[in-house]
Formats: structure tokens, C-alpha cells, sequence
């Protein structure tokens, strides 16, 4: 399996961060393709690592946090304009997500209609098949084994974490949250765990009210190295990051969860990849 981030940024705009999303690529020729989240331009990064809506076998989706899911329009209104026969894109997410969905879809109703209108060989219209989770559930995606985690980002309910696995080999992808035993069960012996992290040292120097409130309900950098370590990690691979650094910042990204974690710290760019 490899891990592509996608995006690493958050709801603060960045020209080099697109919104939290993560891809999957597995099987032959890296053709098994999962996202996780469909933050802010996340259609034109997934072009970027050689990837299309139209190659996915499913969107795996952790919470409805507005940054979490603002382009999942695109990657429906791409995957269907692409395909060539009625195929659904398959949507797993917390509860609400079908009624996301929906109004989506019904938002884009225009759109739908001049489409198909316009084009002879378009006479569907986007075909989406949701399944909303509940933590504990399982799942088959193509050759990998999903398995679904309560993780806690309290007032934002449900949450939940998704541990990918396939041919003994485990990625934890997390989403928004701290530290709980859902996270513990999620990450426990996996070769890499995905965290989306706050440093919280820095965001308390903000003296903006709307900044100091994120600070309990994310892990910060040394929350998620606990975590890594508590649950015998491999790589930990930090995402999401708030405020968001500077290429000559990252030794001190690292320097501040190296001393709560052992194994491999890899601090996210756009496409940064992990093979596992
Ligand atoms: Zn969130
Ligand atoms: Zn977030």
C-alpha cells in the first residue's frame, strides 16, 4: 500500500495546502485507489498523484466538518462525467453523510440536467452508493479490509477512524481527533498512523478567541506521538497542520514529537507518499 496526503492544510486558505485529504493506492500498478476525506481542492491533487475520481473504489469519509468534505461535490461531478456507463461511486461515512449527499446532489441539479441534456451518451445522473457507519463495522474494499473506529472531536458527533488493512500491513487514518481508546484501538500495531495535529504551544500564542477554541478538540503534535508510541507504531505521519509551517520549521515539528515517539516521524507536504 502507499499513503499519498493529499492535502495538509486546514480551513486557513494556503496556496500550498490543499484541504485534509489522504489517498490510498494499492493492488497492481497502484490501481486500487481509496480517499479518505475530500477536503479543498483535493480533485486536483489526486490528477497530481496520478489518480482520477473515476479510478476509485470508494471515499471513506471521518466526520462532516466543513473542511473535511467541501470538494466532495467534485469528486462525484468528476467521477460521473467520466465514466462511460451508469457506475456508483461508493461513499462510506459517519452518520448524515447520506443526507449530505443528498443535498449535494440536489444542489447540483442544474448541472445534472444540462448534462444530460447536451450529451447523447449521458442519460444518467451521478449514481452515488452511501453507506453510513457506525464504529465496530467492517468492511471488504477491493484486497483491503476496512475496519471502522469511534474517535472523539466533541461537539462534532459522530466521528469515527478508519484502519485499512491489507497483506499484513495496517494504515490507521484518523481523522480529527484526541486522544481516546477508539484511537487506541484504530492505530494499535499499525505500520502507519495518519494523525491531523494542532501544535498547540503555537496556537495558544493566537490571541484570537476562534483559534484557542480548536485546542480541545484536536490531538496536538505530542498527543499524537503518545499515541504512536502507546500502540507500538511504525511511521507517524502528521497532518493537518495548524498553523501551518514553513519547510524550515519541520526539523522542529519533528524535534517536538521525537520526544514522545521513537519510530519514523514523516511531517506532511501536498503528495508527501508512505509505502508500506
Ligand atoms: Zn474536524
Ligand atoms: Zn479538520
Amino acid at each position: 500500500m502507499e499513503i499519498v496526503l493529499l492535502g495538509t492544510g486546514s480551513p486557513i486558505p494556503d496556496p500550498n495546502r490543499a484541504g485534509p485529504a489522504t489517498l490510498i493506492k494499492a493492488g497492481e500498478g497502484g490501481l486500487e485507489q481509496v480517499l479518505i476525506d475530500a477536503g479543498r481542492g483535493c480533485v486536483m491533487r489526486m490528477a497530481a498523484a496520478g489518480s482520477l475520481p473515476v479510478l476509485l473504489s470508494g471515499v471513506l469519509i471521518t466526520h462532516l466538518h466543513s473542511d473535511h468534505l467541501c470538494a466532495l461535490n467534485d469528486v462525484i461531478t468528476t467521477q460521473w462525467v467520466m465514466t462511460n456507463e451508469p457506475r456508483p461511486l461508493r461513499i462510506w461515512g459517519p452518520v448524515g453523510i447520506e443526507r449530505f449527499v443528498d443535498r449535494t446532489l440536489d444542489a447540483l441539479g442544474p448541472d445534472i440536467g444540462y448534462r444530460i441534456a447536451h450529451h447523447d451518451d449521458l442519460n444518467w445522473g451521478p449514481l452515488v452508493e452511501i453507506s453510513e457507519v457506525q464504529a465496530g463495522d467492517s468492511f471488504e474494499l477491493g484486497s483491503m479490509q476496512v475496519s471502522v473506529h469511534p474517535t472523539v472531536h466533541t461537539p462534532v458527533e459522530p466521528t469515527v477512524g478508519y484502519r485499512v488493512e491489507r497483506e499484513g500491513k495496517v494504515a490507521a487514518l484518523a481523522g480529527d481527533t484526541i486522544p481516546c481508546a477508539g484511537l487506541d484501538q484504530l492505530t494499535e500495531n499499525a505500520d502507519a498512523y495518519v494523525q491531523t495535529v494542532i501544535r498547540d504551544d503555537l496556537v495558544k500564542l493566537v490571541p484570537v478567541e476562534r483559534m484557542q477554541d480548536i485546542l480541545d478538540y484536536h490531538s496536538s503534535v505530542e498527543q499524537a506521538a503518545q499515541t504512536a508510541t502507546r500502540n507500538k507504531v511504525k511511521t507517524l505521519v502528521l497532518t493537518h497542520l495548524v498553523p501551518a509551517p514553513q519547510p524550515e520549521q519541520y526539523d522542529e515539528w519533528r524535534a517536538v514529537a521525537a520526544q514522545h515517539f521513537n519510530g519514523e516521524i514523516v511531517i506532511g507536504d501536498d503528495l508527501t507518499s508512505v509505502s508500506l
